[in-house]
């Protein structure tokens, strides 16, 4: 038996017990007569003493110990002289009888404490010491612990996990696919799933009106901070379904997360907000409620003053950041420069200045009196000490802008807790979104949601105004999951593949698949995919989802500890009847 116990067990009762541990050192203190060697397994940490009177063998190894070392360790458990109460087994120590060295370790690139000295590539580099650490480790178990519940839920309702294939058929939904070449068909190509989308409706028609997987997903973008090319996804389908029977469930089973895993009780019902709303007052479709400050419209107020600016502006909004009258002209400098970056885009930024005596004083005095820049303060709900910020541009571009600069001034102002939850509904979504470039409607979410039945007159003569049978769960600024009320009818489903710019033809080339089962009698379905990762990092409390990612790749889609993507040999590429072409 290699241990009896592991590191994170033993507590005051065990005092005067022989107990075996095995583990890894984290730490050796040696202070002449004695020495400490703290000793790490996922569990915890147990202190080991080798005291003055062991016997030479157990000095010896002692003395030898680096860190890392895989180490076993027999001994008696003895009350510590002094206690550490941050450590759960803080009240014991193991005064050792005997030290195995199960095996020897060179010294790791970085410290593998609570806090580490290693930098982010490096912990990417030896991913498998860095996961040695408790965060990491509290990140894993919390994904377990998520996973678990999930699975529970859903059981418990009824629906049967499911899996579909890997090496797909390349079907554009969005992103870029990734691609695999068949070895047995030469020149043709699997693709890994951005999701399994026409698989779960596939499996409907199939009849499984439940149907649930955690599944992989796989998608060639390039990589914001938030996103990883493979990713987890809860995906879920429903059939005989309506749109508040999707939100129903899926709305029970994040409430049941939450007391679950948090013990935190969200609001019953949620909110549901429709899009436009989300948009006008939060200048995008997953806002953070954990905070006010909302955009408020002054384009009629401003306008007909000679203020140039304002005057070409399609919209001009506004925030009132809180308590911030009294930043200075570098600060304001500051935040001006923030929505300059490209990533904001915005030409400016307008400010007015009510402070604590209620003067006003703003950056366009010489166009308004200072009566008309309270009636705007007002209208943007500005207290005394406010700043009202102004942002004006083409609508959805200026809302845009305005809803990063609120959530920096959210940041800077701490309003932001990782503790505190505001989950909510969006919901109405538009179904297509223009796209200027390449001059042609895009599917907002996917080209299988159905249209909300009073749009559909619309399809043809105003897509634009067409609203879907879509929805997304959105918690603290990020979307967490979401998903639609699917198309079974073969008809609207042409039709909205015509919208979309796909000839027949072409159609029939990439969702023939669909199209035909759905002559077989498809039942009216729905459903929606949560993040499975950022739900983690959402409930752990972090930003950033690779935490929450045993095998996370980096910001280049590589795998540094892999060192993937790599060259294969030529071998390979004559089996798989491919050449390169060199790269300019
Ligand atoms: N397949 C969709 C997605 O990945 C989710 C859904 O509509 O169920 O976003």
């Amino acid at each position: 038996m290699y241990r009896t116990h592991t590191c994170g067990q033993l507590r005051a009762e065990d005092v005067n017990r022989t107990v075996t541990l095995a583990g890894w050192v984290q730490k050796v203190r040696n202070l002449g007569a004695m020495t400490f060697i703290d000793l790490r397994d996922r569990y915890g940490i147990t202190q080991i003493v080798v005291e003055e009177h062991s016997d030479e063998a157990t000095k010896a190894v002692a003395a030898e110990l680096g860190r890392e070392f895989v180490l076993q360790v027999t001994g008696k458990v003895i009350e510590r002289e002094s206690k550490n109460p941050k450590m759960p087994t803080g009240d014991i120590e193991v005064a050792a009888t005997s030290l195995r060295i199960l095996n020897r370790a060179i010294t790791p690139p970085f410290t593998i404490e609570e806090h580490s000295d290693g930098g982010d590539d490096l912990r990417m580099k030896y991913r498998y010491l860095d996961l040695r650490r408790p965060p990491l480790q509290r990140a894993m178990a919390l994904r377990h612990r998520m996973a678990h519940a999930v699975r529970t839920f859903l059981d418990k309702e009824g629906f049967l996990e499911i899996e579909t294939p890997y090496l797909i058929k390349s079907t554009p939904e969005g992103a870029r696919d990734f691609v695999v070449p068949s070895r047995m068909n030469p020149n043709q190509f699997y693709a890994l799933p951005q999701s399994p989308q026409t698989l779960k409706q596939l499996l409907m028609v199939a009849g499984y009106d439940r149907y649930f997987q955690i599944v992989r997903c796989f998608r060639d973008e390039d990589l914001r901070a938030d996103r990883q090319p493979e990713f987890t996804q809860i995906d879920c389908e429903m059939s005989f379904v309506e749109q508040d029977d999707v939100i129903d469930v899926f709305e029970r089973m994040m409430r049941y997360m939450f007391k679950e895993i948090l013990n935190v009780d969200i609001p019953e019902p949620l909110q549901r907000m429709p899009w436009i709303e989300a948009m006008e007052r939060f200048g995008c479709d997953k806002p953070d409620l954990r905070f006010g400050m909302e955009i408020h419209e002054i384009t009629p107020m401003v306008k007909g003053h000679g203020f140039s600016i304002f005057e070409d502006a399609e919209y001009v909004g506004a925030i009132a950041a809180e308590g911030c009258a009294t930043y200075t002209r570098k600060q304001i400098d500051e935040l001006t420069e923030f929505v300059k970056r490209p990533q904001v885009g915005a030409k400016g930024l307008v400010w007015i200045r009510l402070d604590a005596e209620g003067n006003v004083k703003s950056s366009i005095d010489k166009f308004y009196t200072p009566d008309e820049l309270k009636a705007i303060a007002a209208k943007c709900e500005a207290k005394a000490g406010d700043l009202v910020l102004v942002i004006c541009g083409p609508k959805f571009k200026a809302l845009g802008q305005l809803c990063a600069l609120r959530l920096e001034i959210g940041d800077r102002l701490g309003l932001r807790d990782h503790f505190k939850f505001a989950p909510l509904w969006v919901v109405d979504f538009p179904m297509f979104e223009w796209d200027d470039e390449t001059q042609r409607f895009y599917a907002m979410h996917h080209p299988f949601t159905s249209p909300k039945p009073e749009d559909i007159e619309f399809l043809e003569s105003d897509p634009g105004r067409v609203r879907a049978n879509a929805y997304d769960f959105v918690c603290n600024g990020t979307e967490v999951g979401g998903g639609s009320i699917r198309i079974h009818d073969p008809k609207l489903q042409a039709l909205i593949f015509k919208v979309l710019g796909f000839t027949p033809e072409k159609a029939e080339e990439q969702f023939g698949f669909l199209i035909n089962a759905f002559k077989y009698g498809a039942p009216p379905h729905g459903g929606l995919a949560f993040g499975f990762d950022r739900m983690c990092s959402l409930f752990g409390g972090a930003d950033s989802i690779r935490d929450y990612i045993a095998f996370p790749k980096n910001n280049a889609g590589r795998d540094v500890m892999l060192d993937a993507p790599s060259a294969i040999d030529k071998a390979q590429l004559d089996e798989l009847y491919l050449d390169l072409k060199p790269v300019e």
